[in-house]
């Protein structure tokens, strides 16, 4: 089944027109419908931080929650110039399709305050990170809106997050998860996300009959996803031949040496490193290889750059890295793309290990955590491909079908309807 998608500017209204595909699809009543078009709630506040110059700054910090059918509200929070309210809604609505993909008791939720964390002292992002947190933290809760970290945020910020609100409320570890250790946050909460985009790779490759020792993978992202999806990748025998983060792109043929990069990213920026040719960002999105994975930030193939792509196969690790005339254009063409919804749930899974660790008080070892991971994401990744094969649908449609049919049955079984 093929599905054609005018082109749009909100990015909401992109994740609506694929919810509404998906609602017709599975022939969803209007009522329905009516409670999963729009948020339950939106908060946009305010967050002022006195500067370390002494001026002071007002920046602008939202909490969306998109649906709270199956459990608690959950999603990340972004620090990122480019936060507004419309991808905020769009990343919560993400959320609630995602955790039902991989059947966590949980629904949907994003927040973010529009800043440039790179141009921020450590001391200004800790008060920016407070003020925001006690303005949300009425909607927060352990059994209402736990938090996590996303694109510009970190373990350090999720500590003063569960800081701030623990002044307020008492101590609540379970208030945010991707926390370190030390505090409560769970063993391989930073790479899960990087090893569960890995996971889907491996279950694509299975399927196609590809060994990863002889398929190439180009990355865009050095953060917290891309890195941990390019190391771990190498260690299951794929040769990532291009990487990129903000300042520079790199790309070695033979493979990069990972190794090296890290170490000389600790002193050094990416443009730098001699083991490999300095490319630019849309040279790695067009690369011929066999596998590309956007892992930095949303809309990065549009229809203006779609054609230039040539991987057959595009794991999708940043939320909505695609949009949806991209999407539509590659599927048509026949490149198999793993949805942002299943490729990067591994984060959220772990996150809902660290919720249910803190809330037994019991610690769970790294190689239970890897391991849950492993089979939680094997056991979603089929389900989608069994559906894409019923249906004929492409992996995408098919996570969706999967992820909006368990919502509405929440949401009928609790009488919402
Ligand atoms: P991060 O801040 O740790 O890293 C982002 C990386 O992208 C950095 O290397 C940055 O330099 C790079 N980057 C930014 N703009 C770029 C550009 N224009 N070109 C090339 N590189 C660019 O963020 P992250 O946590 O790795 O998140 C990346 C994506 O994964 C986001 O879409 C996020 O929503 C998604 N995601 C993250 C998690 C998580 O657990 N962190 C979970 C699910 C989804």
């Amino acid at each position: 089944m093929t599905a054609s998608f005018a082109g749009t500017r909100s990015r909401f209204d992109e994740a609506t027109q694929l919810f509404e595909w998906t609602a017709d699809h599975l022939g969803l009543e209007e009522e329905v419908r009516l409670l999963l078009r729009q948020p339950f709630r939106e908060m946009h506040v305010q967050v002022p931080v006195r500067m370390e110059d002494g001026s002071l700054q007002v920046f602008r910090g939202y909490r969306v929650q998109h649906n709270g059918a199956r459990g608690p509200y959950k999603g990340g929070v972004r620090y990122h110039p480019g936060v507004d309210l419309d991808e905020v809604r769009m990343l919560a609505m993400l959320m609630t399709w995602k955790c039902a993909l991989v059947d966590l008791p949980f629904g949907g939720a994003k927040g973010g305050v529009s800043c440039d964390p790179a141009a921020l002292s450590e001391v200004e992002l800790n008060r920016l990170t407070r003020r925001y947190t006690q303005n949300i933290s009425h909607v927060l809760g352990i059994n209402r809106d736990i938090p996590a970290p996303d694109l510009g945020t970190n373990a350090q910020v999720m500590a003063w997050m569960m800081d701030a609100y623990g002044q307020r409320y008492g101590y609540t570890p379970g208030i945010v998860t991707g926390k370190p250790v030390e505090l409560g946050g769970s063993y391989e909460r930073e790479s899960a996300t990087g090893r569960g985009v890995v996971h889907t790779l491996l279950s694509l490759c299975a399927d196609l009959r590809r060994a990863p020792q002889s398929t190439t993978v180009a990355i865009q992202g050095y953060g917290n996803v891309g890195s941990w999806a390019a190391r771990l990748a190498v260690e299951a025998g794929f040769r990532v031949i291009a990487v990129a983060d903000v300042s520079a792109a790199l790309y070695n043929g033979a493979g990069i040496d990972l190794r090296a990069l890290d170490q000389h990213l600790q002193h050094e920026p990416m443009g730098t490193f001699r083991g490999a040719d300095r490319i630019g960002d849309d040279e790695l999105l067009a690369l011929p290889c066999d596998v590309l994975i956007p892992a930095a930030i949303d809309d990065v193939l549009t229809e203006d750059n779609w054609q230039s792509v040539r991987a057959p196969v595009i794991i999708e690790a940043a939320n909505h890295a695609l949009t949806l005339a991209a999407d539509t254009a590659l599927t048509d063409r026949g490149v198999v793309i793993v949805p942002d919804i299943l490729a990067n749930a591994g984060g959220v899974m772990v996150s809902y290990f660290e919720w249910t660790q803190n809330i037994q008080q019991f610690r769970w070892d790294q190689a239970r955590v890897n391991a849950e991971l492993a089979k939680i994401m094997k056991t979603a990744y089929q389900a989608v491909r069994a559906k894409a094969d019923e249906r004929k649908l492409s992996l995408r449609q098919a996570a969706y079908a999967i992820a909006v049919e368990r919502v509405a049955r929440a949401i009928r079984l609790r009488g919402f309807v």
